[in-house]
């Protein structure tokens, strides 16, 4: 039974770990961040670039709100990094609400 359990978690994870969960462009294309650092502070940031994933458009390149350079996905940190402007940033994404 315990056997079980472990190669069903085994498997649980390697799906988690191959599922690309980049964040889709919202309908009115305006995105917000939150510094994982310092979060409570909501902070506008563009899109640059996207792509198409599954026929819906997915964010590809999001500008950092500190160094405007162009940041990707991490799927590990579930955030946008940069390591541009000194230590590395993470930037998560927040609803527009
Ligand atoms: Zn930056």
């Amino acid at each position: 039974m315990m056997e079980k359990y472990k190669i069903q978690m085994k498997a649980y994870r390697k799906k988690r770990m191959k599922e690309d969960n980049t964040p889709f462009v919202p309908p009115d294309r305006i995105v917000y961040v939150m510094d994982s650092l310092d979060p409570g502070k909501k902070i506008k940031a563009e899109v640059m670039t996207t792509r198409i994933k599954a026929q819906r458009e997915v964010i590809d390149t999001l500008a950092c709100p500190v160094c405007k350079n162009p940041m990707t996905w991490d799927q590990c940190w579930e955030g946008f990094t940069c390591n541009k402007h000194g230590k590395r940033a993470i930037y998560e994404m927040v609803k527009n609400q």
